[in-house]
């Protein structure tokens, strides 16, 4: 469910942690600010569903104009409006951070640049390739799994 099928989101940047959300479910979530009608038709041709709760844009395809104040509110109504399934959610793939697109690495690049307990006792290590920051399974905390069982009933 990656490649070109997986879905892309502009996420106006009010909603930044609507986007960190997206991105620790493994979305393509770029925080943007939106400034014009041309600018978004142009994210949608290029495949994005621009995300503002802005109504000064209107509500027309891509873009989808949210009304929680709250980020797993705002979350729940994308995934309930775009029909997104937890089988497009793929988590540990991307930087929560930057957005940018994790890869694996080989274990001992990890050595030294993450506790010493973490390096001994994990086998895989991403890292991406942004901003350098270097993910381990279990790097989502059990907290953040539970999050997304209980706000969108999708276990991981
Ligand atoms: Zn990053």
């Amino acid at each position: 469910m990656k490649g070109s099928m997986a879905r892309r989101f502009i996420v106006d940047s009010m909603l930044g942690k609507l986007a960190k959300w997206l991105r620790i479910l493994g979305f393509d979530a770029r925080c943007n600010r939106i400034f014009s009608i041309v600018q978004i038709a142009e994210w949608g041709r290029e495949g994005f569903i621009v995300v503002t709760r802005n109504r000064r844009w209107g509500s027309q395809w891509p873009l989808v104009q949210l009304t929680p104040n709250d980020p797993m509110e705002q979350l729940r109504e994308l995934v309930r409006f775009c029909g997104i399934g937890r089988e497009e959610a793929a988590p540990l793939e991307r930087c929560i951070q930057c957005n940018g697109e994790l890869r694996q690495i080989p274990k001992e690049e990890a050595r030294g640049a993450v506790p010493d307990f973490i390096y001994q006792t994990h086998a895989l290590f991403h890292q991406c390739p942004g901003c350098g920051k270097i993910y381990w399974l279990g790097s989502h905390p059990g907290r953040i799994k539970e999050r997304i069982r209980r706000e969108l009933g999708w276990t991981f």
